[in-house]
């Protein structure tokens, strides 16, 4: 599961340097204390209305980083499922709707209050167990997180500015399935607008990445919700197919890849229930001549490194004008080999470890395909460590469109370069893809961002700027990129039934 590659640049890690000790670009190392989490060795259980009790069977998660175990949790088999999603309904019949709204926003905050408390302790935890760099997620996934859940709080008993003229109901039980590559922060997308607005929740984290919902869970305790409100159930693909086909749910909330995605939406035909999917993505992100180069490199930088390229919005696809494409390509090329890749609990990290040694294989294997298919390969000089799972920052030039890395999510740290000439040329070819989650404009002209965003069929779009996220901000997209929105009043109205008229507007 190690990917070795030759060093262009010895001096970026010392001749003896001990395996897995990491020489981060030159720079001493800084390694966050992890220490604070306080690991103990029993098997962490499944949360089911209030209590942590035990699954069906075990199964370790491994830091991706080294290859290492870290903990032992449960996976729920269906009768844990169906004990979760009872205690669920029970909650919602119960307590938890009987409470005030402000009671639920003042939980949320204090929730919210909570994660900012124990944001190193939660930063560490999500790095060892992912692999993505503390600088990540001790700056944007947990904040984003805490904010998430704050803004979500203060929604609670306002809803009916949410929907003026309605008078808002929740939904009932939500089961809601996150992905691996922000564990906390999906959980808390979900979380937030469900509990904000008065639903109860079975949610199952992804087998690669259960550690920090786990942890959440305990500070849900501690917030002091209502047993049975927030349901943890920890587990792989069968936990989440037998959640989602729960009959006792009313509404699923999914974020993952397409393919599930489709099974999940084959599944729920032809019933009742309610659903958003966020799926895959190949955003397009697109350089006319006139943009401010040195900063569109740092957007395009960002856009598909951030996370290790795991990330659905990622800027995988660049679209350069002509002009201006040897300049770009040879300024990424430079920027790139400034990228330290390693320990990511070391705070000069760019790019920690690859999250899974099945992600690094699909990786690989699309890398593979785009030499195959004739497109021409440029790798970052990084010599990258001996064991975990590792992946040097890659660019692909001449591509075209019918290239598997030009069509197909390899949410790796892999870029597919094209060039176009004409503003018309940018935007066939960036619409052509069965995906439309995001996208990315850098022009200096006003009237050409809103001309090339409103042609874009995607549901983000950013301008001069790449991988900017607010709660307040609707996030979701088109095609096979799913249904739904998270974020904002669409994603507050994606828990809300809304088809009760207020009498005082009627
Ligand atoms: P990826 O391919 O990026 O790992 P997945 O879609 O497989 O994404 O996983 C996202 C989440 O969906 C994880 O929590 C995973 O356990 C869950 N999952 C996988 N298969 C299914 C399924 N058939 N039904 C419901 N959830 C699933």
């Amino acid at each position: 599961m190690t990917t070795k590659r030759k060093s262009t640049k010895p001096h970026r890690r010392t001749a003896n340097a001990p395996e897995n000790s990491f020489v981060a670009g030159g720079f001493a190392p800084a390694p966050e204390d992890a220490s604070i989490l306080r690991l103990d060795t029993k098997p962490r259980r499944l949360l089911i209305g209030g209590k942590w009790v035990a699954g069906a069977s075990t199964r370790e998660t491994i830091n991706p980083a080294t290859g290492e175990p870290i903990a032992t949790f449960a996976i729920a088999g269906p009768k844990q499922v169906d004990a979760a999603v009872a205690a669920a309904r029970r909650a919602y019949e119960g307590e938890w709707s009987a409470l005030p709204a402000a009671e639920r926003g003042k939980l949320l905050f204090r929730l919210a209050r909570l994660l900012q408390e124990r944001s190193r302790e939660f930063a560490v935890l999500e790095s060892l167990d992912g692999g993505k760099p503390i600088r990540e997620s001790r700056d944007i996934d947990i904040p984003l997180a805490a904010a998430h859940i704050f803004h979500h709080a203060g929604w609670a008993d306002k809803l009916d500015y949410a929907a003026p003229g309605r008078r808002p109901r929740p939904l009932g039980v939500a089961a809601q399935i996150i992905p691996w590559n922000f564990p906390l922060l999906m959980a808390a997308w979900k979380l937030a607008p469900a509990l904000a607005t008065g639903n109860t929740v079975v949610l199952k984290p992804a087998e690669t990445t259960p550690l920090t919902a786990l942890l959440l869970g305990q500070l849900i305790e501690e917030a002091g919700f209502p047993p049975g409100v927030v349901n943890i159930l920890t587990g792989a693909g069968q936990t989440g197919a037998t959640l989602a086909a729960h009959p006792g749910v009313d509404k699923i909330a999914f974020t993952g890849s397409t393919a599930v995605g489709k099974a999940i939406q084959r599944a729920l035909a032809g019933s009742q229930k309610r659903y958003t999917l966020e799926l895959g993505g190949k955003a397009a992100h697109i350089l006319f001549e006139d943009c401010a180069i040195d900063q569109a490199v740092e957007g395009i930088i960002n856009g598909i490194f951030f996370n290790q390229g795991h990330v659905c919005c990622a800027g995988s696809r660049l679209f350069v004008q002509e002009g201006i494409a040897d300049t770009v390509i040879r300024k990424l090329k430079r920027r790139i080999e400034t990228l330290v890749v390693g320990d990511p609990l070391d705070k000069n990290t760019d790019i920690g470890a690859i999250n899974s040694p099945e992600q690094l294989e699909r990786i690989q294997e699309l890398v593979a395909a785009g030499k195959a298919e004739g497109a021409e390969c440029w790798q970052g000089p990084q010599t990258l460590p001996r064991r975990g799972c590792w992946f040097a920052p890659t660019l692909f030039t001449g591509c075209s469109q019918s290239h598997r890395i030009v069509r197909e999510e390899i949410f790796g740290p892999v870029l597919a370069i094209q060039t176009f000439r004409t503003p018309a040329e940018a935007i066939e070819k960036a619409n052509n893809t069965p995906f439309g989650l995001s996208g990315g404009v850098w022009t200096d002209k006003g009237a050409k961002i809103f001309k090339v965003t409103g042609a874009l069929r995607a549901g983000v779009i950013w301008a001069n700027t790449f991988n900017k996220f607010d709660p307040s901000s609707p996030f979701g997209g088109y095609k096979e990129s799913g249904i739904g929105r998270e974020g904002g009043l669409h994603g507050l109205h994606a828990y809300l039934d809304l088809h009760h008229q207020s009498p005082t507007m009627s």
